[in-house]
């Protein structure tokens, strides 16, 4: 497999590299400590096209591959997790439209939202609903010359401060998953209540809601055809596991990183704490796994480029990337003691942070169902 990026590629990626290192990173604690959307990290990526990395030129991308999408997306979240996390939010929205929509629905929304003029939010889970969605109950009937839609989503990322929303809902209830229908939301919709930010562990600098739905759609808001919206959701997801796993590697290398600077610095009665070989074996483990997360992920993203079909790649990658981050960042703040609990330092942030890496956009064990799944059939 050839991990190569091309010329336009590297520039991009180093181009968002300076960024996270002179823009994004100094804000990122306070945006955690206060809790404040992390607005002017978003718009500084913007600017030099860092919304639109999924999208092919010809809808306002900068038409790059998986694999140099994927170190953006880790050098945006080895500075600020918060606005990594937002930024890929965006990214499940505007490839549902991508994936399911029509064409004249792609040239509507997908060059604004390719410049950061609006920001997406991907509303699927409900409270009763999240690692399977087809119990949803969110539903939405037929009426003169649109649809009404009714229910709840929760833990809806940037749905707020979006600029419009891809809802999942039911136009069958009898229909199982074939009964699940994208709809558009744009921002200031009559009928749509949200709840304050929910308080969260970790992410603090992006924002998660609760909506509440009772509102009036016309026809043109169902995203591509009655019916496809399963199908969208799970395509979308697939790429998205890639990202969430590029999210983790951005994580865990920061958290690496600062254990290797702090080893060689930190006294332990006659030596440094690098010069003991507890400590050595800690690093070559976090190292090793970090390394095996960053092969499997780069191997998603090239099988996402080369149009098979990767739902085991991207899984295995999630799967594998976000416990390693989990284990990463713990092992990182056990080398720094006492000074990793404290919130001077980003160590414990990066262990809130990586939390939520083994949870959204499937959990854990629904990697595995998926993986297992994939292995099972590929026997048949
Ligand atoms: C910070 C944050 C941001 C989020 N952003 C978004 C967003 O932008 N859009 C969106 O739609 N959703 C979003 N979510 C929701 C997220 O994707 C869900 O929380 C996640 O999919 C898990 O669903 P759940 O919370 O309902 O857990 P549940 O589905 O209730 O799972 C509970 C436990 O049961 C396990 N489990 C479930 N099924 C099985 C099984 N078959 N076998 C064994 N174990 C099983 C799970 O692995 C988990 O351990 C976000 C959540 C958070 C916390």
């Amino acid at each position: 497999m050839n991990f190569e990026l091309d010329l336009v590629e590297l520039a991009v990626v180093e181009t968002v590299e300076k960024l996270a290192r002179e823009v994004i990173q100094p804000r990122a604690q306070h945006y955690d400590e206060t809790e404040t959307f992390c607005a002017e990290s978003l718009q500084a990526l913007a600017e030099l096209g860092g919304m639109s990395i999924n999208l092919p030129e010809e809808y306002g991308g900068l038409g790059i591959g998986s694999l140099a999408m994927s170190r953006v997306v880790e050098a945006v979240a080895g500075a600020c997790a918060s606005t990594a996390s937002a930024l890929t939010a965006h990214f499940l929205a505007t490839d549902s439209i991508l994936i399911g929509g029509t064409e004249a629905q792609k040239q509507h929304w997908l060059p604004r939202a390719a410049s950061g003029e609006l920001l997406g939010a991907f509303a699927l889970t409900e409270p009763a609903a999240g690692s399977n969605p087809a119990d949803m109950r969110c539903r939405a009937h037929r009426e003169e010359g649109g649809w009404r839609v009714r229910g709840s989503k929760h833990y809806i990322t940037n749905a707020r401060e979006a600029g419009f929303i891809v809802l999942y809902a039911k136009t069958d209830a009898d229909a199982g998953h074939k009964g699940i229908s994208a709809f558009m939301i744009p921002q200031g919709t009559a009928g749509i209540s949200f709840s304050s930010p929910e308080k969260t562990m970790g992410l603090r600098g992006s924002t998660i809601y609760e909506l509440a739905l009772d509102c009036w759609l016309p026809d043109s808001a169902l995203l591509g055809s009655e019916g496809a919206g399963f199908n969208t959701a799970m395509a979308v997801l697939d790429r998205g596991r890639v990202e969430v796993a590029a999210m983790s590697l951005g994580i865990a290398n920061a958290a690496l990183q600062a254990s290797l600077n702090w080893v060689r610095e930190r006294q332990i009665g006659p030596k440094p704490l690098a010069a003991y070989q507890g400590t050595q074996w800690r690093l070559a483990d976090m190292y090793a796994q970090l390394e095996a997360a960053r092969m499997l992920t780069w191997k998603a993203a090239a099988r996402r480029d080369s149009g098979e079909r990767f739902s085991l790649d991207s899984a295995t990658a999630k799967l594998v990337a976000a416990e390693c981050a989990g284990f990463v960042t713990d092992a990182a703040l056990q080398l720094h003691g006492g000074y990793g609990y404290i919130r001077d330092l980003p160590l414990e942030r990066y262990v809130r942070d990586a939390r939520i890496l083994r949870i959204f956009e499937g959990t854990s064990e629904v990697q595995k169902i998926i993986i297992s799944r994939n292995l099972l059939d590929a026997q048949r």
